[in-house]
């Protein structure tokens, strides 16, 4: 690939993806002074929140704090509605950024990166994209996503079906109407847990296909008031500061206090209080709850209980209760899930008494059924934290190729960059904490620590920076480590790679947070330790 093409084509920096992190991204390229270029493959901004449009989608860290905090003006004018917005909000948020910040005129759409190589003699990348088109940039910026990469297993049959099949990440903009609709939902994560309330009212039968029961806790949703918003606007910076020292990079009001230090009515009421206040910080309640089994197992069994509460049928409750650890897989936060399966039209399908054999045209067969449905609903998640990034054939020093390097699993330093490919940054890559905290926060700590590396490296004439083998191999021990002293491992998460077939099992995010913002920040200070400079 020719990485000189005309000057047109030449930028400092390309960004590839503009949802949150795109986005921040090209505006802070741009307060440094460097052209830059963000390419999308969506038609319009907004990442996670432009694809994932099926019934419920919303956020399930509180608005006031899912949102960017670089702009005080911003975080003061925009108004939330509800304690969890939903989809269609966040994504006019996130419009409402592209236009506040002018930064559409440098975004192109409809564009897929296809490869990147590094030119080791120019020292430039040379990108090619979905259009044909090739561009020469200094910097690559992969603002990718974590998330964005839909996994669709391969059932046998599955070109067969008459009717249509939908992934919850690849939702059509028009919406779907289930009325009346036999439905099939594969998946029992949080994007299915959010939509099955809601296709249930409408549906005329819904059959939910479920591998893996999951925790789920409510969400305790509700609009937000208008004193709510003017007392939390008031000092937004100083909840941003307490926000940032939380073990998940938002408000859970985590304490120090192990699960054993109370008695068993103060652990009840301290569960029972965070069930009714909902969301992740249930997660909070004791600072051993994903460290220590025994601990785990009181949060577990307190769930389980609130399962065979909500739902009226005990063999229906005994399929949905989950038996591994809560929190190992990504807590789910509902309005309403385990209450759905109480209705006549909603029949729990368990794919492990029952396997899904195939796909038919007129519907699915498991377990020797045969499930006569409209339409299917992949709620089967995503090829996470390294889809993206692979599909894209990047190419490093002597032609090394990404996919080759990460074969046995991702290897980073500090999950922003990885050796033998210079230049080259990853917003919330493997190996930093992203997905285990509040991600807005984490993508603006990223954004914001690559430009000021760029910053230190313009100021000794530094044209190359590349991680260094040494530093990353000890990063990628470091994350290994901290991982296995938990109970993270131990079941099989997407933040695994377990959710995808033959995708290397490693535990992908770094467990460590505020830690790492620590470490990251010393590292800076040190010179960029790790990182050569030339
Ligand atoms: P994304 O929003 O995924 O954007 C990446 C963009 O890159 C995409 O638009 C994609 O099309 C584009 N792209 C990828 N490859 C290419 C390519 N080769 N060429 C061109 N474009 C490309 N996190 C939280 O912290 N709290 C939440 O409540 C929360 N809720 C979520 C709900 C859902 C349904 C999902 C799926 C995820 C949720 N997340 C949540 C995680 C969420 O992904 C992040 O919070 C955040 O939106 C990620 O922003 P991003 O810009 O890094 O990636
Ligand atoms: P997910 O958590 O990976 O769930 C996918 C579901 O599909 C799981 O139940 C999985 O079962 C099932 N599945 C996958 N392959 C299957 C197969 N071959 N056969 C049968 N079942 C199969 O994906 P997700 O629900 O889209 O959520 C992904 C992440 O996005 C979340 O963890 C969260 O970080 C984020 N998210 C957040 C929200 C929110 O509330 N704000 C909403 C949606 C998504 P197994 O468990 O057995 O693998």
């Amino acid at each position: 690939m020719a990485d000189d093409p005309d000057t047109e084509h030449r930028y400092d920096a390309v960004v590839v993806g503009a949802g949150f992190a795109g986005l921040y991204s090209l505006h802070k390229l741009r307060s440094l002074g460097l052209s830059a270029r963000a390419f999308e493959a969506g038609s319009g901004v907004g990442g996670t929140w432009y694809w994932n449009r099926y019934p419920g989608a919303r956020c399930d860290v509180e608005s006031m704090e899912y949102s960017y905090q670089f702009s005080d003006e911003l975080q003061q004018e925009w108004r939330w509605s509800e304690r969890y917005s939903p989809q269609p909000e966040i994504l006019s948020y996130l419009n409402h950024v592209a236009d506040r910040f002018d930064l559409r005129r440098d975004i192109q759409l409809d564009t897929r990166v296809d490869a990147a190589h590094f030119n080791e003699t120019s020292g430039r990348w040379a990108v090619r994209t979905s259009d044909g088109a090739s561009w020469s940039s200094r910097f690559v910026i992969m603002a990718t996503g974590c998330l964005s990469t839909a996994n669709m297993p391969d059932f046998k049959g599955r070109d067969s079906f008459r009717g249509p099949i939908y992934h919850t990440g690849k939702w059509p903009h028009e919406g779907v109407d289930f009325t009346g609709k036999r439905v099939a939902v594969i998946g029992t994560g949080s994007s299915a847990i959010q939509s099955i309330p809601i296709v249930a009212e409408q549906a005329s039968q819904l059959f939910v296909f479920q591998r893996t029961p999951n925790f789920s806790v409510p969400a305790a949703n509700r609009p937000l008031d208008e004193e709510e918003v003017r007392r939390v606007k008031s000092q937004y910076g100083e909840l941003r500061r307490m926000a940032s020292q939380m073990g998940f990079g938002f408000n859970t009001r985590s304490v120090e206090t192990s699960a054993f230090d109370v008695s068993e009515e103060e652990r009840t009421a301290e569960y029972e209080a965070r069930w009714q206040s909902g969301g992740l910080p249930f997660m909070a309640a004791y600072s051993d709850l994903i460290l220590d089994k025994r601990a785990n197992d009181t949060a577990a069994d307190f769930v389980r209980a609130k399962i065979r509460q909500l739902v009226r049928d005990p063999v229906v409750a005994a399929k949905l209760t989950p038996h591994t650890t809560v929190g190992c897989k990504r807590l789910c936060a509902d309005s309403g899930y385990f209450e759905t399966f109480n209705r006549a039209n909603v029949t729990l399908v368990d794919v492990n008494e029952a396997p899904i054999e195939e796909i038919t045209p007129t519907g699915l067969r498991a377990g020797g059924k045969h499930y006569e449905v409209d339409v299917i609903v992949f709620a089967t998640g995503f090829d996470a934290m390294t889809g993206a990034a692979l599909a894209i054939d990047i190419r490093g020093k002597g032609g090394l190729s990404l996919r080759k390097k990460w074969e046995a699993g991702p290897r980073t330093y500090l999950g922003l960059a990885t050796a033998g490919f210079p230049n080259l940054f990853l917003i919330t890559g493997p190996g930093s904490p992203s997905v285990l905290t509040n991600m807005v926060p984490s993508i603006e700590q990223h954004v914001n620590w690559i430009g000021d590396l760029l910053t230190f490296a313009k100021q000794r004439q530094g044209e190359r920076i590349e991680a260094n083998v040494d530093a990353e191999d000890a990063w990628v021990s470091h994350v290994n480590e901290v991982a296995g002293a938990t109970l993270y491992p131990t079941c099989n998460s997407w933040y695994l790679g377990a959710n995808v077939p033959g995708k290397p099992r490693v535990f992908m995010p770094y467990l460590g947070f505020p830690e790492y913002v620590v470490k990251a920040d010393e590292v800076a200070r040190n010179g960029y330790e790790g990182f050569s400079i030339e």
